[in-house]
């Protein structure tokens, strides 16, 4: 715990935590943060803040962060610390002699959306122009590939459409597998208010959240829908805006194409997709549905926030395209108070995609396959490129598993913890001829390393985060970086030490580059930013200031693209072994896998991970609030307490994974999104009984 006393001086920077990107002062007495106070001139806090934000720092200065580098030659050897010079040549050499021996894609490494944009974007050349190969993915694949994707095929561009202040002008609005209240905190405040100020609420969710009933705010209707059934959900919908004529004809017939919305309107206006239809596959009655949807549809502006309970499925995708259907048949794109809003999880996921994180993507979201898009790059660049789009992370995994992916760098993140199906995880890892991991902290993943590079913290950086409405936010360094080196500096080094030289003086320079590669970051630098606090991209010739909604008057695409969302049922099915399906999440005091908020201490932290479980679900088997229960899939079994509740449904239980002791993901499937593999979190056939009682 710091004491406070009076700040010598303050830095402006932006929340490494989640999504929303607040801006904070960082007031400091030398290198100790005394305390964070949220910025009235953040554009996307204007002053607020969540508990993490606040009081979540502590881990910077945590006695488990580890400066120095450290090497070994088996995973079974104890560590040996090194400097950055040797580290750095070891790295090289260990990386040239895999490629060598199993050829040059034979390695590659994933990006973090914990990182800077300048750090991504390192990283990522060091991949592309150091290693010679497009073997590059970022933790964004486990997340919102699927809203890259989604929003690419129907709109044109991966983002989301407005700004967070849009919603202060919805009339409706849906939130459909989200929790903003535990995952967006301070957007969920800016959302309640609006409610209680009179627009309407409608969650999309197997779990009563707290937006259902709070003492704050009730949704208007609550469609509690069985996991794994979104996609019959939206059709649904749209089959009620369709049959019953609340289609925007206007809008339609000047914004979209014509054809391909007259053949999806003819596809969801089949009687197999109405509500009636649906009611077995969804379990949601059909009456609330229709008036759901009839809501939506006549109700005003209307708004869709959506979160990781749409994307990690085998067909998020597919739920993503329908939201969008959805969204232009009702006009609800393109001004203040309506669009289609993806609730991104990490601070920087936005960036790490942004900034060419996805092995088929240069940054702006531009193929590597494009010849044009390539030469750009090769000029810049002063080197040759592949034009063979690179390995997707399940794919890094498999490949490894067969002998043919043989060395990789993981930047900031706990895949060990944080991925699906671990045992076949770190099987995957054990396989590699050579690991680096490059973290704050020996975490799950180093287990398997055999060079540990340490990282820094937001408070070291200095850089840019984009949040989840496009925002590049600026991070400035409170401090010097505790390891002597920046994180850009490391990709530069391993990169110059395998024959490609990377030279940059500081991160300004680096944002510089993107800006001249990056068309939708053009007029972007860190001395504009300085000036105007912030800037939403695309930031173009024709959009100077930068772009808060987009699709204003037309879609990015050209026409905008209605697509086809038929429902496919996941194969992840009950069974009498498996009886219960699995759904995961967040909670409010935690982050992902926890890596620094349980290392801080200032506040009472939630110490383990909790089972949900329904009371009659619980009472067949036994089992008593604060039991230890087993918790068994086809994948792999844990144990972890019983919560009782009746925030889900009967035949669902609901955990998350912030906690490695628990390492919920040993449960968790190898589905995966059938467009991007986004990895299906959301459904889990499992068992659940009684363990030790406690
Ligand atoms: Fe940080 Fe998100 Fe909380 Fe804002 S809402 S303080 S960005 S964790």
């Amino acid at each position: 715990v710091v004491r406070l006393g009076q700040p010598e001086h303050a830095v402006e920077t932006t929340c490494a935590y989640c999504g929303v990107g607040c801006s904070f002062r960082a007031e400091m007495q030398g290198d100790t943060v005394v305390r964070m106070v949220p910025s009235k001139q953040g554009g996307a806090n204007e002053g607020h803040s969540c508990v993490k934000g606040r009081f979540a720092w502590g881990y910077a200065s945590h006695k488990d962060r580890q400066l120095q580098p450290m090497i070994r030659e088996r995973i079974t050897d104890p560590w040996q610390v090194v400097g950055w010079d040797e580290a750095i040549a070891h790295t090289a050499r260990r990386f040239r002699e895999v490629q060598e021996r199993h050829g040059p894609r034979s390695i590659g490494g994933i990006t973090s959306s914990r990182c800077t944009n300048e750090e991504i974007y390192a990283v990522q050349k060091m991949i592309r122009a150091g290693f010679g190969n497009n073997n590059v993915d970022t933790c964004a694949r486990v997340c919102h590939s699927p809203t890259g994707y989604g929003l690419k095929q129907t709109y044109g561009t991966s983002a989301g459409t407005q700004d967070f202040k849009s919603v202060d002008k919805a009339d409706v609005i849906i939130v459909m597998g989200a929790n903003p209240t535990a995952g967006h905190p301070v957007f969920a405040s800016r959302l309640k208010r609006r409610v209680r100020q009179g627009a309407k609420l409608v969650v999309i969710d197997p779990r009563a959240i707290d937006l259902v009933k709070s003492p704050h705010v009730s949704a208007d209707y609550h469609l509690q829908l069985q996991p794994g059934t979104n996609v019959a959900m939206v059709n649904a919908l749209a089959h009620v805006v369709v049959t019953e004529g609340l289609v925007k004809t206007d809008f339609v017939a000047q914004r979209c194409d014509l054809a391909n919305f007259r053949e999806w309107a003819d596809f969801v206006g089949q009687d197999r997709h109405s509500p009636e239809a649906l009611e077995s596959v969804t379990g949601v009655p059909a009456a609330l549905v229709r008036q759901a949807a009839r809501l939506y549809a006549t109700g005003g502006n209307a708004a869709i926030y959506y979160g990781l309970g749409v994307t990690e499925h085998s067909q998020g995708s597919t739920t993503v395209m329908g939201i969008a259907n959805l969204a232009m048949a009702t006009g609800n794109v393109g001004r203040d108070g309506v669009g289609v809003n993806p609730l991104r999880g990490q601070n920087n996921v936005q960036g790490s995609c942004d900034m060419g994180s996805f092995p088929h993507e240069f940054s702006g979201y531009r193929e590597v396959k494009d010849d044009a898009v390539r030469a750009l790059f090769e000029v810049v660049w002063g080197r040759e490129l592949d034009a063979e789009p690179g390995l997707r992370i399940p794919n890094m995994f498999d490949q490894a598993l067969h002998g043919q992916y043989k060395g990789m760098f993981v930047h900031g993140e706990d895949i060990a913890q944080s991925d699906p199906n671990t045992n076949h995880v770190t099987a995957a890892l054990e396989s590699l001829d050579f690991l680096v991991v490059q973290d704050l902290f020996l975490n799950e993943t180093a287990a398997y390393a055999h060079v540990f590079l340490p990282g820094t913290s937001f408070l070291e950086k200095d850089g840019t985060f984009t949040n989840a409405e496009r925002r590049i936010n600026r991070v400035r360094p409170a401090m010097a970086p505790r390891t002597g080196w920046h994180e850009w500096q490391v990709a530069a080094a391993i990169a110059t030490a395998m024959g490609y030289p990377m030279h940059w003086q500081s991160g300004a320079d680096i944002m510089a580059e993107i800006a001249r590669v990056t068309p939708s970051f053009k007029g972007v630098s860190f001395d504009r930013l300085d000036k105007v606090g912030s800037l939403q991209w695309p930031v173009t010739d024709q959009a100077p200031d930068g772009t808060p909604i987009m699709h204003v008057d037309g879609f990015v695409r050209g026409k905008g693209n209605f697509v086809l969302t038929e429902f496919v049922p996941t194969t992840e099915q009950t069974s009498r072994f498996f009886p219960l399906i699995l759904t995961t999440g967040r909670i409010l005091s935690q982050y992902n896998v926890g890596a620094q908020t349980r290392r801080t201490d200032n506040v009472a932290w939630h110490p383990e991970d909790v089972l949900e479980i329904h009371p009659h679900d619980a009472e067949l088997r036994g089992i008593a609030c604060g039991d230890m229960v087993s918790l068994a899939s086809r994948m792999g079994a844990t144990s972890l307490r019983a919560e009782i509740t009746e925030r889900v449904p009967q035949g669902v239980v609901y955990t998350t994974f912030h906690h490695p002791v628990t390492g919920a993901n040993v449960v968790t499937t190898d589905n995966s999104d059938w467009a991007t593999n986004c990895p299906e979190y959301k459904v889990t056939a499992v068992q659940v009984s009684i363990a030790n009682a406690v």
